[in-house]
């Protein structure tokens, strides 16, 4: 059972339809395998759509009523909101929870790091997958944005705690860790960030210019 958990903020901006695509996969993800997250996250939705039907007309001015209708008329890219059931997953993110990584095009990093970058049509978050060697260390670093983590495989240690399949971490863009996979079995993980990361050790900064945010 899942440990680390999203936010409420998160879950009512998931259940609201609002988080951006490649963040609103990831909390959909995590929804998969944590059913208390999946019961906040329904009571959220029928508050939700409680509220706004007993809201009051009140008066608005032209051009927020404007915003506002337009807003509802966008098309979204791709819809994960709202749905419980994994079967109800775009098909890619039922692979990962499924745990099919065949396919997959690997890059490797570092010794102990390897990613595969996947598309979700959203072009301001990086989609990945992490696949840390067991026992290997991915090098201190910090992001210049935010980082969604959700353990698909094996599990990882930053020292504070350590993480399992299920498990959802939101770090801020100036937090700086170093994750070690636990000992026994590769650590697979879905990431989503906003900024590429930064190395922060001389050994590794060389390699910064090279990390570019691959948003698709
Ligand atoms: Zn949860």
């Amino acid at each position: 059972m899942a440990k680390h958990h999203p936010s409420n903020d998160f879950l009512m901006e998931h259940a609201a339809g609002s988080l951006p695509v490649a963040q609103a996969a990831c909390v959909a993800a995590h929804l998969s395998y944590c059913e208390r997250c999946r019961r906040t996250h329904d009571q959220l939705q029928t508050v939700g759509g409680a509220m706004l039907e007993r809201l009051e007309p009140v008066a608005v001015s032209e051009a927020l009523l404007d915003t506002v209708l337009s807003r509802l008329e966008d098309p979204a890219p791709l819809t994960y909101s709202g749905q419980t059931e994994a079967s109800e997953l775009p098909g890619l993110l039922q692979r990962l929870i499924n745990k099919d990584f065949g396919q997959l095009v690997w890059k490797r990093v570092t010794r102990a790091l390897s990613v595969s970058y996947l598309s979700t049509g959203d072009k301001s978050y990086e989609f990945a997958l992490l696949r840390i060697a067991a026992g290997g260390r991915i090098p201190e670093h910090t992001h210049g944005g935010s980082e969604m983590t959700l353990v698909l495989e094996g599990g990882f240690s930053d020292g504070r705690d350590s993480y399992h399949p299920g498990d959802f971490i939101f770090r801020s863009g100036d937090d700086t860790h170093a994750p070690v996979a636990l000992d026994g079995e590769d650590c697979i993980c879905l990431t989503v960030l906003d900024a590429p990361l930064r190395f922060t050790s001389w050994q590794h900064r060389w390699l910064n210019p090279f990390l570019k945010l691959r948003a698709s």
